[in-house]
């Protein structure tokens, strides 16, 4: 069992390197806030662009992470994307001998939407074997929703929710989530063609993209609860997410931290 100190310093330490890959956000912006930074899909995400290797990426994203000292970061796995490569069990070592933690993101990556109840549980069970592997004790008893669908029916996402429930799992929510999974194949096609103005371009519109939807997060905490909500952020294990990392965590100032309480407040 995770206990709450653990998992306050794994997931809700506040982390002012939310800056570091959404370095746009004006630092004004960030100061005091809290938020939580989440990678799914490891050990392997979106297109690989040429002359790049899987461990390659996930070694520069946790250097970066680590370089600017965010705790333990949850990092949700698909365990049948082993199937692919068995050398990417190499990033989920480096994962967790990083501090870091790893999640349950189902086997498949399944769509609740498309699968029955059993199927989808088979698979969330079927991750939980293979991370039994990796991660460390009882860390994996965190889950990640694929696509975060919850259930195209009430039924559907109540059984679900259930059994997670009853198997003592988390759900990680996440309030900031800019779709940056869709930079990553439009990266590698740029990598081939040796399109740098085109990357430029994508860097510029990740960035716009992430400060907007950061903006909308904090409006609608204001909005509903009248004060900021400790955010979590969601990033992907890619190419690009790595190559923005990378390039702007020189230029981001660290921002203002203040202590968070629990896990509970963001994880039902
Ligand atoms: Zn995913």
């Amino acid at each position: 069992m995770v206990d709450s100190v653990t998992l306050r310093r794994a997931v809700l330490r506040p982390l002012f390197c939310a800056a570091l890959l959404v370095c746009a956000f004006r630092a004004v912006a960030l100061a005091g806030t809290e938020m939580a930074i989440t990678i799914d899909d490891l050990p392997a995400h979106g297109a690989l662009p040429p002359g790049m290797q899987r461990v390659e990426i996930a070694r520069r994203l946790i250097g970066v992470l680590k370089e600017r000292a965010v705790p333990g970061v949850y990092g949700f796995v698909n365990g049948a994307r082993i199937g692919d490569d068995p050398g990417y069990a190499e990033i989920l070592k480096h994962w967790v001998h990083a501090g870091f933690y790893l999640g349950n993101h189902t086997f498949s990556h399944l769509d609740i939407d498309r699968v029955t109840v059993p199927e989808y549980i088979a698979d969330i069970e079927r991750n939980e074997t293979f991370l039994a592997d990796f991660a460390r004790g009882d860390s994996a008893r965190v889950f990640r929703y694929p696509y975060l669908h919850e259930g195209d029916t009430r039924s559907k996402r109540t059984r679900v929710r259930q059994w997670l429930a009853g198997r003592r799992y988390r759900i990680a929510q996440v309030t900031v989530h800019f779709d940056d999974w869709a930079w990553n194949d439009a990266y590698a096609r740029c990598v081939e063609r040796n399109d740098e103005r085109a990357i430029a371009f994508l860097k510029h519109s990740f960035m716009k993209a992430a400060m907007d939807r950061f903006g909308w997060a904090r409006a609608v905490s204001t909005m509903l609860f009248g004060r900021q909500i400790r955010h979590i952020l969601l990033l992907h294990v890619g190419a690009f997410d790595a190559l923005v990392a990378e390039a702007r965590r020189a230029a981001i100032p660290p921002a203002p931290t203040i202590p968070v309480e629990s896990l509970d407040a963001v994880c039902r």
